[in-house]
């Protein structure tokens, strides 16, 4: 899906739309967002998924007509599995995390958190890692900041265009719902995680047309000072419930 034609000189393709939900029996979903920017002889990443979408990422940009190594650039929100886990795949790129939110995420204890341990051990002497400070321009007409709650050195990270901001949010605010009511799930403290949300809107407001793309949900742009989505939702999962394997059942996982 893309969502723009060029804004600050970049192509903005957001190959893989997050989900907004958990499951009820078998623990988090983890299903996030992955944007592709092309421009300024850069192709750029924002996020890259866990584990279960890597195949599907790079079909995606197969389709495109990209490998793995056309990559240039990773630009992490934060040290959860379903956001970085796969930097190993893009580990030519230069990977940009936050500082803080690198050195927070290595002293979380082994096997306990959604923080991908070994994965995380290995970035912090990589050789392309870039551990980037609050309010960096990151790559030229792009600043990251760090947005805390969710966890301590999240950042997002904001496009300026000439007409209008794109802001990658992550799971800083994760959701249309964390946006319109100022509380989120999965916080260490809610009234930090309150905060960011308010600032988050307060960069939303700031220019009319200004898009926000969330961890786990679809594009949003303002219209009238309400959210309002910019695709329509296509989520679903296939299961075998029959007694063959070319049988299978199609679960639909939203409500249109
Ligand atoms: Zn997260």
């Amino acid at each position: 899906m893309k969502i723009n034609d060029k804004v600050s000189g970049y192509d903005i393709d957001v190959m893989v739309i997050g989900y907004p939900g958990k499951t009820v029996c078998h623990g988090g979903l983890g299903w996030s967002t992955i944007v592709l920017l092309r421009g300024h002889g850069r192709v750029a990443m924002f996020d890259t998924g866990g584990m279960g979408v890597r195949r599907h990422l790079i079909h995606k940009l197969k389709e495109r007509g990209l490998e793995p190594e056309d990559v240039t650039d990773l630009l992490l929100s934060h040290a959860h599995y379903d956001h970085i886990l796969n930097w190993t795949t893009f580990q030519h790129a230069r990977i940009v995390i936050g500082r803080e939110e690198l050195a927070w995420a290595a002293k979380e204890p082994w096997g306990r958190t959604p923080v991908p341990e070994l994965h995380v051990r290995e970035l912090q002497g990589w050789k392309t890692l870039h551990a980037a400070a609050d309010g960096e321009e990151v790559m030229p007409g792009i600043t990251g900041h760090i947005m805390p709650g969710h966890t301590p050195g999240h950042l997002i990270y904001v496009v300026k265009g000439s007409q209008y901001d794109v802001i990658f949010t992550g799971d800083a605010a994760k959701n249309r719902a964390e946006f319109l009511c100022g509380r989120t799930d999965m916080t260490y403290d809610p009234a930090v995680s309150s905060a960011t949300v308010a600032a988050i809107w307060t960069l939303w407001r700031s220019r009319p047309g200004n898009i926000v793309i969330p961890g786990h949900d679809i594009p949003m742009v303002l219209k009238d000072g309400q959210p309002h989505y910019l695709a329509k939702r296509e989520d679903a999962i296939k299961a075998w419930f029959g007694d063959d394997i070319d049988t299978m059942t199609t679960l639909e996982l939203s409500i249109r």
